[in-house]
């Protein structure tokens, strides 16, 4: 028996039907690049490595190592970094081969971070699949005026498609996690799907206005967008940040920067 440790956000994945069913949608084909962040004593990589005979896994916990070469054992060819993923460099991995196919029951203390990196080197990557925390996946889905509708959501909008999946249940791991948990996955674009001249500003534009998530846009976006601005963008300047919609935070990060920000 394998005890859990919470500085890790370790909770290993029990239940066969729901393990079938992410391996399932993960749908693994020989050949193709399949990278397990997180693989523990390895629930899903051994049926990962039994569809597609390679999996690339990144495992933090050395204790785990030996547990899941055991389980994994004449399965297939399994390569383990046994690091951090946070420090991870996955454009070295892709190197000049095929996209990589990322998935992985991640810890959730880091799913924020981990989507981020993985985002940043969107190219690399041909597709995602995790199990996150449900209110994560319900966050990044979101629609302009819902309540969760907020960074995350607008941030993964210009980045990727997000398709959630399905629910999973606290009693599918051991130990049993204190919320829900959902599967999703998520295709980066190629080119973000509206236009967007300026992500550095557009990143910023978004963290600004979700700071003041009560505040108006203008009150908000003070001294980052002027008046000209919102005209030049279309946009009211009245509305909350949790109605616009993503395409249209892009519109603001093309207008002239103001000229107390060019200082
Ligand atoms: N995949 C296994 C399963 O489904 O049963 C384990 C999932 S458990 C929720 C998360 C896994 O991520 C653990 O094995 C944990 O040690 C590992 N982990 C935690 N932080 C990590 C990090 N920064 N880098 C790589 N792995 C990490």
């Amino acid at each position: 028996m394998i005890r859990a440790r919470k500085r890790y956000g370790q909770h290993f994945l029990h239940d066969p039907g729901v393990i079938a069913r992410i391996v399932a949608a993960i749908d693994p084909r020989p050949g193709e690049r399949i990278v397990e962040i997180g693989p523990g004593p390895g629930a899903l990589t051994a049926p990962l490595l039994e569809s597609c005979g390679r999996v690339e896994a990144i495992e933090i916990d050395r204790d785990l190592i030996a547990p899941l070469r055991a389980r994994c054992d004449g399965l297939g060819e399994l390569v383990i970094h046994n690091t951090d993923v946070l420090k991870f460099d996955f454009r070295a991995l892709r190197g000049s081969g095929a996209p990589l196919r990322v998935c992985g029951n991640l810890p959730y203390n880091i799913s924020t971070p981990v989507l981020f990196r993985l985002l940043a080197v969107g190219d690399c990557i041909a597709d995602l699949h995790f199990m996150l925390q449900k209110e994560v996946v319900q966050r990044m889905a979101a629609e302009p005026g819902s309540r969760t509708y907020g960074r995350l959501t607008v941030m993964l909008a210009a980045a990727c498609r997000v398709e959630p999946l399905f629910r999973v249940g606290r009693g599918a791991f051991n130990p049993p996690p204190a919320v829900d948990s959902m599967v999703v996955r998520l295709v980066p674009y190629p080119t973000a799907p509206f236009p967007l001249p300026d992500p550095a500003r557009f990143a910023r534009l978004v963290a600004a206005a979700f700071m003041a998530r009560r505040k108006t846009l203008r009150n908000g976006l003070r001294g980052l967008v002027g008046p000209e601005g919102f005209a030049a963008a279309g946009i009211d300047p009245g509305q909350r940040p949790e109605t616009v919609a993503p395409a249209e935070f892009a519109a603001l990060a093309a207008t002239p920067v103001p000229a107390a920000e060019v200082l």
